[in-house]
């Protein structure tokens, strides 16, 4: 079968696309044909080298597709079912292993390529409304880089929660994407400053709490946007990593809650994942969830959906398709 895989970190040429014998599943793990798999920023990250990963490495974390074999002590899944994982070693590939304790079956009314599309990143959008700060009717919430994947969930739940959402966006035409997915105010933060967009969406007092996907870039206006002891979650580095900070710099900010969240510590036993896994096509299903599919490529193409992800082109999800 073929692979995407890496050898070196570095930029989008270090992608090879390779020769690679199938995987067999260990012990609690299951293999399964990939029919799509998501595209994550992780991936990036483990590419240029953000992240430490050991080398060779096949890309991808996200897929949905069918069991093919399953591993000694595997009792729920069996050759034939529709899955899909988030935490999957080597997704960007035609067959792909996953432990099972950390895949979920794809209900009837959802294709592989939704499932693809909606696990990582809702996952992520959940735990982040529901769990890091739980989103309360009146509370008032940021959403950073309102119209890609993680976004566009995150500011429908937040919605869904009763919270008022002002979203930042890098152009118009996401502007356009962010409000439909219900934002009450959205702030091109190319040209304007977001923090001062912000305060004025709260008549000056500021929001409960920060979702900060873009890392370096944001930190100080994020922390600026923010009410006495509101929450700052950083979840990502879409601009780079946030640098070290001393903590007295949240008392001078209004003694600021700061957290640096991850998805695995919020999906760290099957009961969990399943259930946000569950909420998530249930809302799909009962039409509360929309899910953007913004741009599918080739697997082979995976170098050009880096190219675009990072180039901040690319709205909603991206698939990659063996
Ligand atoms: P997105 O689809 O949101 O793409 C990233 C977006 O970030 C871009 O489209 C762009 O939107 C914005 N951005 C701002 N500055 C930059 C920059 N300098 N370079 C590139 N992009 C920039 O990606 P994801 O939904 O996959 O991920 C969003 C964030 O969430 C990432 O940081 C990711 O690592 C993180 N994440 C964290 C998880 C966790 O559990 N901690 C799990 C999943 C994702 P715009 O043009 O509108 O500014």
């Amino acid at each position: 079968m073929y692979a995407i895989r890496i050898h070196e970190t570095g930029g989008v040429e270090k992608l090879r696309t390779e020769d690679v014998p199938l995987p067999e599943p260990g012990a609690g793990e299951l293999r399964f044909r990939v029919e799509a798999a998501g595209l994550n920023f992780i991936d990036t990250y483990k590419r240029s080298g953000l992240y430490a990963v050991k080398l060779p490495h096949t890309l991808g974390q996200e897929a949905a597709g069918v069991v093919t074999a399953v591993g000694a002590g595997v009792t729920d899944f069996r050759a034939g079912d529709r899955v899909a994982s988030a935490a999957v070693n080597g997704a960007y590939a035609e067959e792909a292993i996953a432990p099972a304790a950390q895949t979920v079956p794809v209900p009837g009314g959802v294709d592989s390529r939704l499932a693809a599309a909606v696990l990582l990143q809702g996952m992520t959008a959940h735990y982040l409304a529901c769990s890091t700060f739980p989103l309360h009717a009146g509370d008032a919430a940021l959403v950073h880089a309102g119209a890609g994947g993680v976004g566009l969930l995150l500011t429908q739940m937040a919605k869904t929660r009763g919270a008022r959402v002002i979203a930042t966006v890098g152009t118009e035409e996401k502007a356009t994407l962010a409000r439909e997915a219900g934002a009450d105010a959205v702030c091109v933060y190319t040209r304007e400053d977001f923090a001062a967009a912000t305060r004025a969406f709260t008549g000056g007092r500021g929001v409960d709490v920060v979702y900060d996907g873009v890392g370096k870039e944001t930190f100080e206006g994020s922390l600026n946007s923010l009410r006495p002891r509101g929450m700052l979650v950083s979840f990502g580095n879409a601009s780079g990593a946030v640098p070290a900070f001393a903590p007295l710099l949240l008392a001078q900010k209004g003694s600021l809650f700061f957290t640096r969240p991850t998805l695995a510590h919020y999906t760290q036993t099957p009961a969990e994942l399943r259930a946000r896994a569950d909420d998530l096509f249930a809302w799909i299903a009962a039409g509360a969830l929309a899910v953007r599919i913004g741009a599918t490529f080739p697997l082979a193409a995976a170098a050009e959906a880096h190219r675009a992800l990072e180039g901040r082109g690319t709205t909603g999800k991206v698939l990659l398709l063996p």
